[in-house]
């Protein structure tokens, strides 16, 4: 996989060297139009990143944002998560849903930490995507965002906005990164993915998407695919927040 060699033939019939051109643009405007994009989550260590990733599996990163402060002031490191008292844990992680599966996941991988990793969280791909509960996304969202490694966050918002904006007609998330990843020099892989997914989380929704308030729809084949008329539009624009 290489910057300078996309897949052929493109899915919008564009050449190759357009397709380059065009996603580049597209995200040159996009990082212009949210230049705080990053991940959501809050964190300070590898170890905290990689929980709150965990975590954030079926419910808002304000949610975990509120609830990761006391989880981590208890349990400071993955020997403290795995021996922690389970009851005492899901009383924490209550508010999130799912706080039974949610506490023997951060358990599970307090655990695999300290057996295989001298309680360590390690900066490969290949030993991330090993740990019980993680995959490639999380371990991407970790190398990318706790690590410096480039990573390309292939979630429902960047499989959607990679197919709507024609960098690629992939529905399988691992192929939607290797095609996406050759169009984007590496360096740009970590915050390409917080672009497309902030852009995902406030204007290009799932369902409606603000097609008249968006600041690429002169280089998006889908235009059109939401509301297009200006005012209308900006009523469906949400501020921030994960949706
Ligand atoms: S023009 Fe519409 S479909 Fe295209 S990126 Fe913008 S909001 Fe999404």
């Amino acid at each position: 996989m290489t910057a300078e060699k996309p897949q052929q033939p493109t899915p919008t019939g564009e050449s190759p060297l357009a397709l380059v051109r065009r996603a580049r643009r597209i995200d040159r405007v996009l990082a212009a139009t949210y230049p705080e994009a990053r991940a959501e989550l809050d964190f300070t260590t590898p170890l905290e990143l990689l929980i709150a990733t965990v975590l954030s599996a079926q419910t808002t990163d304000v949610r975990v944002n509120a609830t990761t402060p006391t989880l981590f002031a208890r349990y400071p490191d993955a020997a403290a998560l795995a021996g922690a008292d389970p009851a005492e844990m899901e009383e924490i992680l209550r508010p999130l849903g799912f706080y039974r599966a949610k506490t023997r996941a951060v358990m599970g991988l307090g655990r695999a930490l300290v057996e295989r990793y001298d309680g360590e969280v390690p900066a490969r791909l290949q030993d991330l995507v090993t740990l019980p509960g993680v995959g490639r996304k999380t371990a991407n969202v970790v190398l990318g965002n706790a690590f410096g490694v480039p990573g390309i966050t292939v979630d429902t918002h960047f499989g959607r906005l990679a197919r709507r904006l024609g960098f690629t007609t992939e529905e399988d998330p691992v192929k939607v990164e290797h095609a996406v990843g050759a169009i984007f020099p590496k360096k740009d892989w970590t915050m390409l993915s917080h672009h497309l997914v902030w852009h995902g989380r406030r204007i290009c929704h799932a369902r409606r998407p603000a097609c008249g308030a968006c600041p690429v729809a002169r280089w998006c084949p889908s235009y059109g695919a939401g509301e297009t008329d200006p005012a209308a539009a900006a009523k469906l624009v949400r501020t921030g927040g994960r949706a």
